[in-house]
């Protein structure tokens, strides 16, 4: 018989969101006698127009910080947990430490604090439902007085206390400093605690149950349908999240990167579905055909480009950087910055540039006295992210013939040294056509002919 494998898991939200959800997440973890660690996030949405306890709790210490009455949110909170409580027969009663919660909020208990209890009262009540022990994260999950997470103590007290426990629940999102100060990662931590405890317990694997079937190849609001990844690495993920895919917390993935340990992304309302694997690119997992060249395409809106036209600029000492000394001065970073040999243009968010665009301009202009320069708003940018790319040839081609086919102008084109990556400037008003084209032609398997006009 193989042998069982550790697995810390943690369950989101929207998993944890009433009686039915919990039921679900029970049957998971008793279906597997390697799920012994479990970390979950407070009660999330029921339904679209529901609103998550987490939000509930920042509402009260909003209102007790500007002196009015919090009752009625707090008394729905706690509806919400004995509702769950009830249905599924468990003794478990918040009232106590509800009562607790608002007399610290009305003497001016901080934010994070309040945050923190939606996942402290899940945690009980969650291990009262499974029988295991509960540990509270603000023993076991460290944070400076200034409130910067400090990972080895946090190892190191985690490890100390999970040591002899062969199951717990470990409540997700917050810490807390040495003389017990609750400080909250920031929003959807619950991720980066399962990491943390993933990584503490020497976990085989860091499971992430959510209500996706995994990471998708494409954002489903522009292809429905869109395919399941099975397994993308973590230098992938980070292309695809930085591009605006959102899979996991940013901070999750560093602590079980360092340990080797893989994350599946799983769906708590599709348990059967494998899910996607985060691993590491040297890991025999990665080998693993994705079966298709790309891993996944994203992409974000809301860009723009400086574009910067000097004759003879190439002959220029020191062009270049006049040009960004007059950005950073500005506090701001691009993205890209391709370049002709007359021209450069610098990508960057239009965030980052508004308010400050005429400095900007006349800032360039002062600098190195070009023939032309000019901003050019709704530009958006494409990544095609596929560890297969590197071994493929063509897939730019194919990339290109798919947009040239669908008349869709590309305003910029990189591929990062890794070539891992493709990214491709475009107009906003093309950026959905983009990428509906070029899933079609990697993951459908459309053919592309292009018309020659
Ligand atoms: N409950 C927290 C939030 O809503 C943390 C989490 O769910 O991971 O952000």
């Amino acid at each position: 018989m193989a042998a069982v494998q550790l697995k810390t898991v943690k369950f989101g939200g929207s998993s944890l969101a009433d009686a039915a959800q919990f039921r679900k997440v029970k049957a998971i973890i008793e279906s597997d006698p390697g799920r012994c660690f479990v970390v979950p996030s407070a009660p999330g949405k029921r339904h679209s127009k529901d609103v998550k306890v987490t939000d509930m709790l920042y509402q009260c210490q909003q209102l007790a910080a500007e002196g009015k009455d919090f009752s009625q949110t707090l008394a729905q909170i706690r509806e919400r947990y004995m509702e769950i409580a009830n249905t599924l027969s468990v003794s478990f009663d918040p009232t106590a430490a509800l009562e607790k919660i608002e007399a610290d909020l009305k003497a001016g208990a901080s934010k994070d604090y309040a945050a923190s209890r939606g996942e402290y009262l899940n945690g009980m009540l969650l291990s009262e439902y499974l029988g295991f022990p509960f540990v509270d994260a603000a023993e076991v999950v460290c944070f400076t007085e200034a409130g910067v997470f400090r990972m080895d103590d946090t190892m190191q007290k985690m490890r100390a206390r999970l040591k002899g426990l062969e199951r717990a629940v470990v409540p997700g999102f917050y810490g807390a400093t040495d003389d017990g100060r609750i400080i909250t990662f920031s929003r959807g931590g619950s991720d980066v605690t399962g990491s943390l405890v993933a990584r503490a317990t020497r976990s085989d694997i860091y499971e992430n149950w959510t209500d996706v079937s995994g990471v998708l190849v494409a954002d489903p609001r522009i292809v429905p349908d869109a395919a399941v990844i099975n397994t993308v690495t973590y230098e992938e993920l980070r292309e695809l999240s930085y591009m605006g895919a959102t899979v996991l917390h940013e901070d999750a993935i560093f602590p079980v990167r360092a340990a080797g340990i893989p994350i599946n992304i799983r769906n708590t309302n599709e348990p059967e579905a494998p899910g996607t694997f985060i691993v590491a690119d040297d890991s025999a997992e990665s080998d693993v055909e994705t079966g298709y060249t790309i891993t996944g395409i994203a992409g974000k809106k809301g860009f723009c480009a400086i574009n910067i036209q000097k004759a003879m600029m190439n002959a220029e000492l020191g062009f270049c950087r006049k040009v960004l000394t007059v950005l950073e001065d500005n506090g701001i970073s691009f993205e890209h910055m391709p370049s002709g040999i007359d021209t450069m243009t610098l990508i960057l968010p239009e965030d980052a540039i508004r308010g400050k665009e005429k400095t900007v301009l006349s800032g360039i202009r002062k600098a190195v006295s070009p023939d032309r320069c000019e901003i050019e708003h709704g530009i958006s940018l494409l990544a095609v992210v596929g560890r297969g790319m590197r071994r493929t040839r063509g897939t730019a081609a194919r990339i290109f013939a798919a947009l040239a086919h669908a008349r869709i102008n590309i305003k910029m084109i990189d591929q990062g040294s890794s070539e891992l990556n493709i990214i491709i400037g475009l107009l906003d008003g093309d950026f959905e056509e983009a990428v509906r084209r070029i899933y079609e032609i990697f993951i459908t398997g459309a053919s592309v002919t292009v018309d020659e006009d």
